[in-house]
């Protein structure tokens, strides 16, 4: 038996911001990150929000957000006492936000439970929708993955206008992160068929509209469906974890500091060549990985009996794809010293195999296997 739940309530579309005026006589607390107040787009959002309520604005977070500023965020809403927290940002933001608010109930000893809104203005990790938040620590070059449903948002608001700004390469890593939440979820050891439809359904999206997204960022029709599919494949994670490829891009993130879809990006082709088990040679009998990537093949037009060579076909149109968006293919192409990979591989390939990620991966990873794999990705 298994139990499908969605908590968070999801707006979509050019209005969905008006939702935020039902909203009166809180004291509101909002996390951002220094982008979005300089570039005016936070005022699309406080616009909605000012005039009935109080509001603190926290705009310090980074990329791959560091604990040191969880703390600080905490403090400073304890401070101003607020009754809500609204996240506005990619995955960093909220995922800050997602922590603060977890933090903050354990203090508190479950007194202190902030309901939490989240507006993404990236179309990449859903966390607007996920029990999930990256933490840093960057003393120790390890990045945290939190999994409650303790930090689940109760709404998210999916307005593609906020994306608009996104220049073309987090436009292209963002997305790419989508399509590797839709493959890891996929072929997650929990897989179920809502999961299967959401990751299906997603794919496509990323398919058709990620190009289109990239080449003109005004495309308005484009950003929507990509900003739906993040959504979308984040239900679908949420539902059954991911795989080896974030539990890599988690571990090295934190040491080789890679934007994250473009670390899953250069990652992509060799995790699916492994799970499916592409060495065994094509008439090898296909393992279930293999059979699930062919299905997704099929989806985009790859129609080859063989679902290994459908594997092989679809790791190559993923490969093209990668270069009509002008992403590296290797670590060595994005620039990162080798003396830097070599001291840190072992490590990195450790810390990859005890993210919890990792521990729905189709196949079950030893330290050789991750160690080449990341050889093949530098
Ligand atoms: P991000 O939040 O780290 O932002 C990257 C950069 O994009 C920042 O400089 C930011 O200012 C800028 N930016 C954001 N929106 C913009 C816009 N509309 N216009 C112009 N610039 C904009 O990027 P991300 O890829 O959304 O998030 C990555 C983080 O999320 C990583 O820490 C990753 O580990 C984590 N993550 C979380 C989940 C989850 O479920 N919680 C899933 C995948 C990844």
């Amino acid at each position: 038996m298994e139990r499908i739940q969605f908590k968070t309530q999801i707006w979509t579309g050019a209005d969905s911001l008006e939702e935020l005026e039902s909203i009166s006589g809180r004291r509101i607390f909002v996390v951002t990150d220094p982008f979005m107040v300089k570039s005016g787009s936070l005022d699309k959002i406080t616009d909605h929000l000012a005039e009935k309520n109080e509001l603190d604005i926290f705009s310090d977070i980074q990329p791959d957000p560091p604990i040191t500023k969880i703390v600080t965020g905490i403090e400073e809403l304890q401070k101003f006492k607020a009754t809500l927290l609204v996240a506005v940002g990619g995955g960093s933001a909220i995922d800050a936000t997602k922590a603060m608010k977890f933090i903050l109930k354990k203090m508190s000893k479950n007194e202190t439970d902030l309901d939490l809104i989240a507006i993404p203005t990236t179309s990449g990790t859903g966390s607007e929708v996920t029990n999930f938040a990256v933490i840093t620590n960057s003393d120790k070059g390890i990045k945290y993955p939190l999994v409650t449903d303790d930090i689940l948002p109760k709404v998210a608001l999916l307005d593609a206008s906020l994306v608009e700004s996104a220049p073309q390469n987090i436009t292209v890593d963002t997305g790419m992160d989508v399509l590797t939440h839709c493959l890891e979820a996929y072929v997650s050891v929990n897989a179920n068929d809502f999961s299967d439809a959401l990751a299906e359904k997603a794919f496509q999206m990323v398919f058709t509209y990620l190009k289109r997204a990239s080449d003109n960022g005004k495309d308005m029709e484009a950003r929507q469906k990509m900003h739906d599919a993040s959504c979308i494949a984040g239900m679908a994670f949420n539902m059954v974890n991911l795989g080896l490829n974030h539990g890599i891009a988690h571990a090295a993130g934190a040491q080789y500091h890679i934007p994250h879809g473009r670390l899953n990006t250069i990652l992509m082709p060799h995790i699916i060549a492994y799970n499916a088990d592409m060495s065994s040679g094509v008439m090898e009998n296909p393992n279930r990985a293999a059979v699930k990537y062919a299905n997704l093949a099929r989806l985009i037009g790859i129609n080859v009996a063989n679902p290994k060579i459908a594997v092989r076909n679809l790791i190559n149109t993923i490969i093209q794809l990668r270069k009509r968006l002008n992403m590296p293919a290797s670590f060595q192409e994005y620039g990162l010293d080798e003396q830097v990979f070599k001291s840190t591989k072992i490590s990195v390939a450790r810390a990859a195999l005890k993210d919890r990620t990792t521990t729905a991966n189709p196949r079950v990873p030893t330290q050789a296997d991750v160690e080449a794999i990341l050889e093949e990705s530098f």
